[in-house]
């Protein structure tokens, strides 16, 4: 009997995220196995290197193999891998909640650490709704969460439901808890029709009625800052978030924002939420926390929040949530290193250079036929193809536009992935903007040879 190779071995046993695999296991071209990442560059098992043109599902911020990043790790390997935070401490855990209280939204001060996007969202979902049946008062009914339409919050069963993208959601819809769903700030797809840049914000407006009608029984407003990424790069118009906090509080439904893709530098500052000055009550925060190492994600929130659970033991306020790993010091650690990072390599300071620089070259692609709209909000990049440029007219989903157009940068050199007809671009901030230019290029040609016939 002969062994199978790597790539058979695969095939015959792995499922992967996200994927037909009738499409991945009878698929003409050879799937890649990464072996290596140095930078931004990826090296498969042939030898391949290819530009890591969304930073490995949005995650990496300082490359791959990163020194400070891969010490950190070793450093901490050398103590101890793992040990729960029931009934005990850590210290990497312990140093990484005292980092995030100083650079998140200065009304965030208690850390509680989970291990991904969608479980970090669960915990800020029961944490607002504990926190109403906890308060003194009348507020027992304050059970359901807002949400927005093409919201995507991860992929457990209380993050879909409040998800908004049918695709992903629908066929769960009977294991799932009722949402009540608030129109996206879709501003080329506005449902209004009003023009970009001077409308009045009707969005806005449905939104109020919906709290009006219904904030006796909502207990948050759950929203991606700035940017709703699944969905589409859907990025709000100015002002759109501060409005979101401002109605939150006159209806008194807590806000909890959901940074864990636009969090850690994405957008060109720390947080989305300090563009508009937003304090949130509950952050969740992930995917860059590690700088792409390793799985850790925390949600964060405010004193008020912590007390309503701060109570003696008999009177049954405890919050009763946490995972195995919670925690995990190297997770904990290789995060430390990577808040560390960028302050010590200026990352941010650096950011508007290149986002300018980007939002330069991005001015080509826009011209192309079949590219309606370029959405770009820091180093977060949404391409939206269309059949016709004049009417708008999305291609059908048969058609997998963004697929082929991915598929060609691969060919030219670069990993990007779509979201439908979206092509996403989102490189690591440690990009140089030579870099930036030649992937921006790919992205353009890959674009062109794919709609041009
Ligand atoms: C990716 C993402 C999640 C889910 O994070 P996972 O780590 O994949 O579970 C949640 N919210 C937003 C906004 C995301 O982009």
């Amino acid at each position: 009997m002969t062994e199978l190779s790597l790539h058979e071995k695969d095939k015959e046993y792995v499922w992967h995220p996200f994927t037909q695999m009738k499409e991945w296991v009878e698929s003409n071209n050879q799937q890649l196995i990464i072996e290596r990442g140095k930078g931004i560059k990826l090296y498969d098992t042939e030898g391949n290197e290819y530009y890591d043109g969304v930073s490995s599902i949005w995650l990496n911020v300082h490359g791959h193999q990163k020194e400070e990043l891969d010490q950190a790790i070793k450093d901490q390997l050398d103590k101890i891998a793992h040990s729960t935070m029931l009934g005990l401490a850590n210290v990497p855990a312990t140093e990484l909640a005292e980092k995030l209280v100083e650079i998140t939204p200065e009304e965030l001060n208690k850390v509680f650490y989970s291990d991904s996007g969608s479980t970090a969202v669960e915990i800020g979902l029961k944490m607002a709704f504990q926190y109403w049946q906890q308060r003194e008062g009348d507020y027992q009914l304050k059970q359901k969460f807002i949400t927005l339409q093409h919201a995507y919050h991860g992929d457990t069963v209380g993050s879909v439901s409040v998800g908004g993208i049918d695709l992903f959601h629908q066929i769960y819809k009977p294991l799932l808890f009722d949402s009540l769903q608030a129109p996206a700030p879709y501003c080329y797809r506005c449902p209004y029709d009003e023009e970009e840049g001077k409308c009045n914000l009707s969005c806005v407006k449905e939104l109020e009625q919906l709290m009006k009608e219904h904030h006796q029984e909502v207990a948050a407003i759950v929203i991606e800052p700035l940017v709703q990424g699944a969905g589409g790069m859907i990025i709000a118009p100015d002002g759109y978030l501060a409005k979101v906090r401002e109605l939150a509080t006159k209806y008194n439904i807590l806000m909890i924002a959901d940074e864990v893709a636009v969090g850690f530098g994405r957008t060109g500052k720390m947080f989305a939420c300090e563009h508009e000055a937003v304090q949130p009550d509950i952050m969740t925060v992930a995917k860059g926390i590690s700088g792409g190492y390793l799985p850790i994600s925390a949600t964060l929130t405010t004193n008020e929040i912590y007390d309503a659970f701060y109570d003696d033991y008999e009177t049954q306020k405890t919050f009763f949530h946490g995972h195995s790993y919670t925690g995990n010091p190297l997770a904990a650690a290789v995060s430390v290193a990577n808040i560390n990072l960028f302050e010590q390599e200026d990352i941010l300071g650096q950011m508007p250079a290149k986002i300018e620089l980007v939002a330069e070259k991005l001015k080509e692609i826009e011209e192309l036929a079949q590219v309606g709209d370029v959405r770009q909000k820091g180093l977060m990049v949404g391409i939206e193809l269309v059949k016709n440029k004049a009417t708008k007219e999305p291609y059908s989903w048969q058609d997998k536009m963004g697929v082929k157009v991915c598929t060609k940068a691969r060919e030219m050199g670069m990993i990007i992935r779509p979201l439908g007809n979206v092509v996403v671009f989102m490189p690591p901030l440690c990009t140089t903007t030579e870099q930036l230019i030649a992937m921006v290029e790919i992205t353009k040609q890959s674009i062109e040879k794919i709609t041009i016939n």
